[in-house]
């Protein structure tokens, strides 16, 4: 059951990647399919390289870090993720040298910190065709790639799509909606929440000098709660006591 529903799903997704590949037609070219380093079909994914996230998408010193950075060596040969068109190929600010791709399903990726460029602006690539070679240009400290998947220019996680260390897919590009993402993201919130919410025992050891308004201060909570949570009938302490302050 499950299996055939799978099937059928991937059918769909095959189908409409060929004919969003058909649109872009020259992702058939013959002199693209040569470039390639295996023999891919046209509507595969792929992962642009295969290696160790060194650093996820998400915040990073308190800003935004838009892409995966996915470990490499100077030279590894970087592929398109899917087959579109080249938008720009050049160097560009702390991205150092970047190839910009347009897909079907308003997907661009971005592969930056190339030590070169090997597709020109205009170009059209298949799915696995080598689209630069990785390096550390722009603001790098090791060679790495900058990987992004952007939908509707908005950056996304590329680990949602690729689990990088193996190299295989998890979402197909074309099977992606931000629907689908904003209910994982808003999952991931809750969970969050629910989690600091829960509040977990804390006890402490009383010092000298320790009082209850101290400690209620100090661990964000009031005098009646704490009297509470310990069964205080004298609001006393000594040092060396064991309260609970959560
Ligand atoms: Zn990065």
């Amino acid at each position: 059951m499950h299996r055939r529903n799978h099937t059928y799903t991937r059918n769909i997704v095959l189908g409409m990647t060929v004919s969003f590949c058909v649109l872009l037609s020259s992702c058939t070219a013959l002199k693209k399919v040569a470039k390639t380093e295996a023999h891919v079909s046209a509507y595969e994914q792929i992962s642009p390289v295969k290696g160790r996230v060194i650093s996820a998408f998400g915040y990073r010193d308190k800003k935004k870090h838009t892409g995966s950075d996915i470990k490499l060596q100077n030279g590894d040969t970087v592929k398109a993720a899917f087959c579109g068109r080249v938008t720009k190929a050049s160097s560009y600010s702390g991205y150092g040298n970047l190839v910009i791709l347009k897909h079907a399903n308003n997907i661009i990726t971005y592969y930056a910190h190339l030590s070169k460029c090997l597709v020109e602006v205009g170009d059209s690539v298949v799915a696995g065709e080598v689209v630069g070679l990785g390096g550390r240009t722009g603001r790098a400290s090791t060679d790495h790639l900058h990987f992004e998947v952007r939908y509707d220019n908005i950056p996304r996680n590329p680990e949602q799509f690729f689990d990088f260390a193996t190299g295989t897919v998890r979402i197909p590009f074309l099977a992606y909606s931000p629907a689908k993402e904003s209910k994982m993201e808003k999952t991931e919130k809750d969970l969050k929440e629910k989690e600091k919410s829960t509040n977990f025992e804390k006890i402490v050891t009383i010092k000298p000098g320790d009082t209850l308004y101290a400690l209620a201060r100090r661990h964000n909570t009031t005098v009646k709660q704490l009297q509470e949570l310990n069964d205080l009938e004298e609001p006393i302490l000594k040092p060396g006591m064991k309260l609970k302050v959560k």
